[in-house]
C-alpha cells in the first residue's frame, strides 16, 4: 500500500460521502489527484466516523493505492503506542445484515466499524456479533489486542507534521 497524502478528519469529512461525486486532492510529492468521494463506504464513514461497537474515531484521512490502482482515501483511527509508532487502524463498511445472507449495500444496512471489530465480527448479524461479545464478556478495546496492523509512516508524514504541521 503506497501513502501519497494524508488529511485530518475534518478536513475532509464535510466533503466526502455528501453529495459530491470528486474532490481533487494536492499531495506533497506527486502532484494532484481526484478522487472519487460518493461511494457508498463514504457515504456511510461521512454519516458516523467511529466504529458502532468499540467507539474508536476514525481521525485520519489516508490517500493511498495498491500498486496498481488509482489512490483513493482510507480512514483510520489512531491508536498511540507507548514509546513505539502510532498504531493505525482502518476504519471499514460493515453489513448488518451479511451480504452472505442477502444484506444489501444500502446505507440503512451499512455502519460503520473498525476493521479490529469488523474481523470479529465475521459473517454474523450485528445482533448476533452483540450478543456473542456478551457472552464471552471479551473485551474489545483491550491494550496490545487491538494491534490490527503496524503502520510505519514513510519520512513525510512524523507523528508532528500530522498533527500540529499546517
Ligand atoms: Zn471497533
Amino acid at each position: 500500500m503506497r501513502t501519497y497524502a494524508s488529511f485530518l478528519l475534518n478536513d475532509l469529512l464535510p466533503l466526502v460521502g455528501h453529495g459530491q461525486n470528486k474532490l481533487t486532492l494536492p499531495t506533497p510529492h506527486d502532484g494532484e489527484f481526484t478522487v472519487p468521494v460518493n461511494s457508498s463506504r463514504l457515504e456511510c464513514l461521512h454519516r458516523n466516523h467511529s466504529c458502532v461497537t468499540c467507539g474508536k474515531e476514525g481521525a485520519l484521512w489516508l490517500l493511498q493505492s495498491h500498486t496498481t490502482e488509482h489512490p483513493h482515501l482510507n480512514l483510520y483511527a489512531v491508536q498511540p503506542m507507548h514509546g513505539e509508532d502510532d498504531e493505525l487502524i482502518l476504519m471499514t463498511q460493515d453489513h448488518r445484515v451479511p451480504r452472505s445472507r442477502g444484506g444489501k449495500t444500502t446505507q440503512d444496512n451499512l455502519q460503520t466499524m473498525c476493521s479490529y471489530c469488523n474481523n470479529k465480527k465475521g459473517s454474523s448479524s450485528q445482533e448476533e456479533f452483540l450478543l456473542n461479545k456478551e457472552l464471552s464478556k471479551e473485551h474489545v478495546v483491550s491494550g496490545k489486542n487491538t494491534r490490527i496492523q503496524r503502520y510505519c509512516p514513510p519520512a513525510m508524514f512524523t507523528r508532528s507534521s500530522l498533527f500540529h504541521g499546517k
